[in-house]
């Protein structure tokens, strides 16, 4: 298509790859296009991955060549071929002076950042530009508004019980399915001495001629960028995709309640699902997720503390951290409750320290692009919290080495439940811990040079000291909470003198 007229511009970003998304409602091939581009400043804003750019670009080229085939025109602005806009916002004005079409349609994008700058480029051109609601999600951003209206307990387990409802899912006669919303107890065992024993590996997917382009682009173009792009094997397709998700329901799901909390030296996926990235792009939805759990549940497959465990995520915390998202966008970027004020530490991109824990999650996230929940949460993310680095610092580090990071998700995730800079919205209290939890949820310190029951000395567990200089540094805001009242009642048992010297190693931890 060159100069042609059209009647909708219909705008597709890289987190939005449904194939039954409601931008392409009443799509007409005779009157309609679809833009995509790859747009240099989305992989460049923040320092990223060369993992988690070639995961976008492969899943938008298989895409673009899906939409074609079913006989659409896709407007695609590849980084390889002449010379692509290097911004969403100027394919979109390129795309307009080019086919002058009536109207511009997509559906909400992932970060209020492009929704602002494509905005704008519709307005600059006067062309209409239409928001469709998203029924990727079961949530409207309405609903979470009419949820969160004039409530004085404003918390997950509120409006999960509301979305298990209003849903069904789990629900018998309006009661929950098993006499009981969560199976949290259950689930929190750590493996053992014995470890996890024989765990299905995630399924993977051999690179086809699309996705090496791709992998050869990436490297030729973003060379210096952080990973590696060894042995990719990521789904990109909604097939592949599809796939993933029935693995995981029928290799680990019967064991991904009891040990979801549970960490193990070399190995992350361990029973985790591992589809969250596929999710964020839309390759499955999470209805197809829901589904298939609950029916292995029906089947006899999965115990119920699994599939309610899983549940809970998806139609729980991932839509609670949308709602939260679009409806305090933008001033939740810019909170820092507690008022941290480092830089992110430099081993957070290369994964070279003593400690045994850090080591390894980080080498195997830059190496894969995937943590799970509690290495992210109770690792990394308690690491950065404790040691006071900035939460939007941390929050673009994990924008750029995961690969399921969309804004919408990620920074309720990372600056409110990780590193408690909203001061208690996504999470009533900050996740902070000493090296005891680690050593209770893996075998991780077995093998570290430092001990986590010490806090001071040469082979004081940096986790452990922290732990007590954050108590320390923050104990006027934490005496008023009520879940933190035992932490701050053990700190008042320390020694003051202990106490200093803690304090004097951990502001060598924290580069004072
Ligand atoms: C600091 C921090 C940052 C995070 N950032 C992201 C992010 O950028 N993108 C992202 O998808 N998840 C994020 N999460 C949530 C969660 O850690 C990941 O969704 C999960 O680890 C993905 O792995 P999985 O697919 O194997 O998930 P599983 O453990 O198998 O869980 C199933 C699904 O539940 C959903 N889910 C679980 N917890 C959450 C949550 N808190 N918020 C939203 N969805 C959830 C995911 O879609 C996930 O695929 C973050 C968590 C923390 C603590
Ligand atoms: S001793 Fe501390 S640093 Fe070492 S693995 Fe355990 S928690 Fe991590």
């Amino acid at each position: 298509m060159t100069t042609t007229t059209l009647r909708n511009l219909v705008v597709v970003c890289g987190d939005q790859l449904d194939h039954d998304s409601a931008a392409l409602d009443g799509f007409d091939p005779g009157r309609d296009a679809i833009l995509m581009t790859e747009a240099a400043e989305e992989a460049t804003y923040v320092w990223q991955s060369k993992r988690r750019i070639a995961f976008f670009f492969a899943a938008m080229r298989h895409f673009r060549d899906a939409q074609r085939k079913a006989g659409r025109t896709v407007l695609y602005n590849a980084m390889d071929e002449g010379t692509p806009p290097d911004t969403l916002a100027g394919a979109l004005k390129a795309a307009i002076a080019r086919h002058d079409p009536e109207q511009v349609i997509m559906v909400q994008p992932g970060d209020w950042r492009v929704q602002q700058a494509l905005e704008t480029a519709a307005g600059e051109t006067g062309i209409p530009l239409t928001i469709r609601e998203d029924p990727h999600f079961y949530a409207t951003i309405a609903d979470f508004e009419a949820f969160a209206d004039g409530r004085k307990r404003f918390i997950l387990e509120d409006f999960y019980r509301m979305m298990r409802k209003r849903t069904g899912l789990l629900m018998r006669d309006d009661k929950p399915v098993g006499d009981a919303w969560n199976y949290d107890k259950e689930n929190r065992r750590a493996f053992g001495r014995n470890g996890p024993g024989l765990i299905a590996p995630r399924a993977r997917y051999q690179p086809g001629p699309v996705t090496l382009d791709v992998l050869r682009l990436v490297e030729k173009r973003f060379g210096d960028a952080p990973g590696t792009l060894e042995d990719f094997s990521e789904p990109v397709t909604r097939e592949d995709a599809l796939h993933a998700l029935e693995d995981f329901v029928t290799n680990r799901l019967r064991d991904f309640g009891t040990h979801q909390d549970a960490m193990w030296d070399g190995s992350s996926t361990l029973n985790h699902s591992r589809i969250s990235a596929a999710l964020n792009v839309r390759l499955i939805g999470p209805r197809e997720a829901c589904d298939a759990a609950i029916a292995a549940y029906e089947a006899g497959a999965a115990p119920l503390n699994a599939v309610e465990g899983f549940v809970r995520q998806i139609l729980g915390w991932r839509e609670w951290v949308r709602g939260l998202y679009w409806t305090r966008m933008p001033d939740y970027a810019g909170l820092n409750a507690l008022e941290a004020d480092r830089d992110l530490p430099a081993f957070f991109w290369t994964g070279e320290t003593d400690m045994a824990c850090l080591r390894d999650m980080l080498t195997r996230l830059l190496r894969t692009g995937y943590a799970h929940h509690i290495e992210r949460l109770m690792g990394m993310g308690l690491y950065l919290m404790m040691v006071g680095t900035r939460p939007y610092a941390a929050h673009d580090w994990h924008m750029g080495l995961y690969l399921d990071a969309i804004d919408w998700v990620s920074l309720p995730n990372m600056l409110g439940m990780s590193q408690h800079g909203d001061g208690g919205i996504v999470g009533t209290k900050p996740y902070c811990a000493s090296g005891a939890y680690i050593d209770r949820m893996s075998n991780y310190c077995d093998g570290c040079r430092f001990d986590p029951k010490q806090s001071t000395g040469e082979r004081a567990c940096p986790f452990t000291t922290l732990y007590w200089d954050f108590l320390a540094r923050h104990e006027d805001r934490f005496a008023g909470n009520r879940r933190m009242a035992l932490q701050v009642r053990n700190l008042h048992r320390k020694d003051a003198a202990e106490l200093r010297i803690i304090r004097a190693q951990a502001g060598k931890l924290r580069g004072n």
